[in-house]
C-alpha cells in the first residue's frame, strides 16, 4: 500500500535530535518566548532572506494578526484567490473584513493578476496571495498592482515553505509573509505552529505586541492583543527540521519530476516554468473523471487526496457571504483535482508505481 502521508514516517529522520532538543528545552525549564523561538525566529528570516520573523500559535494566526496590525475599518475590502484553502479567507472575515474572491489562472492555480484591477474598489485595502500548492503566485506582475494602487500585500506561505519565483523566495514579496508549520507542511512542527516574515521594523514590533497580550512587558499592555505564540519545544523541533527544508523541498521536486515525465498526456499536469523554483507541498494532476480515478487508484493500493473537495464560496459556513457569486474556475479545479503522494517519505520506486498504475487508467 502506498499512503498519502504518513507522519510517523516523515519525521523518523529527525527523531534522535528531536529527543535531545526535548532534553534541553525540559532541562532550560523555560517553555514560552525564549531562546528556542528567538533563535528559531532567527534563523527562518535568514533561509527566507528576510529582516524579521516572529513565532505565533498557526498558520490562520499568523493571517490574522497581519491584517490586525493596520487599522483597516469593517467592510473594508481583502482580494483573496477563490480556489484557496478555507484559512486565509477565515483570516479576512474574523478581522471583520470582507473577502473578494478572485479567479485564479488555470495555469498556475494562483491569483490571476489580470483579474485584479476589476475586482479593486473604492473599499480595498488589501491582497492576500496564496502561494498554492507551493508555486510563488505571479508576483512580478501582482506586486506592482499592489504598489500602484497602495494596497497591503500579505502572502499565505503555508504551502511554500523555501519556493522562490526568480530566486526570491515567498514571504518576502509583500508587507506580510504568513506561515504555517502544521506538521504536514513542508516544514512541519509536530502540532501547531506558525510564523509572520516582514522586513518592516515597525510591523515586526506590533505583532511582538499583538501575540503576547498587547504586551511586550510583562503586565504592561500597549494595545488589544491576543495569545497567540509558538512554543519553545516547537520552536527546538522546528529548527532541527529547517537545517533540512532544502533536501525536503529537493525530495519533493524529484518525486514532482518523475510524475512529470512519466504521467501521460491525459492528465493535466501542473506548469513548470524556469523561473519558478516550485517546492510542491502538493503535487496535483486534473482529470475529468477525478472521481473513478480516485476510486481506482484506491483499489489497487495507493491512496490520495483532494485540495479541496468543496471551494470557499461553496462552504455552507461561507454562504452569507458570497451568496449568488459564481467562480467557475474555482468549481472546475474542486471537480477535478487529484493530489499524489509526493511526501518526503516517499521513494522514486512508490512514485513509479503510481504512475505505472495511473498510465493503465
Ligand atoms: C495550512 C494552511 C493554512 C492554515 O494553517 P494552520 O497552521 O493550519 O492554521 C492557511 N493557508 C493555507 C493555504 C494552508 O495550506
Amino acid at each position: 500500500m502506498i499512503e498519502y502521508e504518513n507522519l510517523g514516517q516523515l519525521n523518523k529522520p529527525f527523531a534522535e535530535e528531536y529527543r535531545r532538543q526535548l532534553d534541553a528545552v525540559l532541562e532550560s525549564g523555560w517553555f514560552i518566548l525564549g531562546a528556542q523561538v528567538k533563535e528559531f525566529e532567527r534563523s527562518f528570516a535568514a533561509y527566507c532572506g528576510s529582516q524579521h520573523c516572529l513565532g505565533v500559535a498557526n498558520g490562520l494566526d499568523a493571517l490574522t494578526l497581519a491584517l490586525r496590525s493596520y487599522s483597516f475599518q469593517p467592510g473594508d475590502e481583502v482580494l483573496v484567490p477563490s480556489n484557496t484553502y478555507i484559512a486565509t479567507v477565515l483570516s479576512i472575515i474574523q478581522c471583520g473584513l470582507t473577502p473578494v474572491l478572485v479567479e485564479p489562472d488555470l495555469a498556475t492555480y494562483n491569483m490571476n493578476p489580470a483579474l485584479i484591477e476589476s475586482a479593486i474598489t473604492k473599499r480595498t485595502v488589501a491582497i492576500m496571495v496564496v502561494h498554492l500548492y507551493g508555486k510563488c503566485a505571479a508576483m512580478d506582475q501582482i506586486m506592482p498592482l499592489a504598489q500602484k494602487h497602495r494596497l497591503v500585500m500579505i502572502e499565505d506561505c503555508a504551502q511554500a515553505h523555501g519556493a522562490s519565483l526568480k530566486g526570491k523566495k515567498a514571504g518576502t514579496f509583500g508587507d506580510f509573509g504568513a506561515f504555517s508549520f502544521y506538521p504536514t507542511k513542508n516544514l512541519g512542527a509536530l502540532g501547531d505552529g506558525g510564523c509572520l516574515t516582514t522586513d518592516s521594523e515597525v510591523l515586526q514590533r506590533k505583532i511582538a505586541y499583538l501575540r503576547n497580550y498587547g504586551s511586550d512587558r510583562k503586565y504592561y499592555n500597549e494595545v488589544i492583543g491576543v495569545n497567540s505564540r509558538l512554543d519553545e519545544l516547537q520552536a527546538a523541533f522546528l529548527r532541527v527540521k529547517l537545517r533540512s527544508l532544502d533536501k525536503i523541498n529537493e525530495h519533493k521536486r524529484s518525486l514532482a519530476a518523475l510524475y512529470q515525465q512519466g504521467l501521460k498526456s491525459d492528465f493535466i499536469k501542473p506548469v513548470v516554468h524556469p523561473d519558478y523554483y516550485d517546492v510542491f507541498h502538493i503535487y496535483n494532476i486534473r482529470h475529468p473523471r477525478r472521481d473513478a480515478l480516485r476510486e481506482y487508484l484506491e483499489k489497487n493500493g495507493v491512496k490520495t487526496e483532494i485540495h479541496y473537495p468543496v471551494p470557499p464560496h461553496r462552504q455552507k459556513a461561507m454562504l452569507p457571504y458570497f451568496q449568488g457569486a459564481q467562480f467557475p474556475l474555482a468549481e472546475e479545479i474542486h471537480l477535478t483535482t487529484l493530489s499524489l503522494p509526493v511526501s518526503y517519505m516517499h521513494t522514486a520506486d512508490d512514485v513509479t508505481r503510481v504512475i505505472e498504475l495511473m498510465n493503465k487508467f
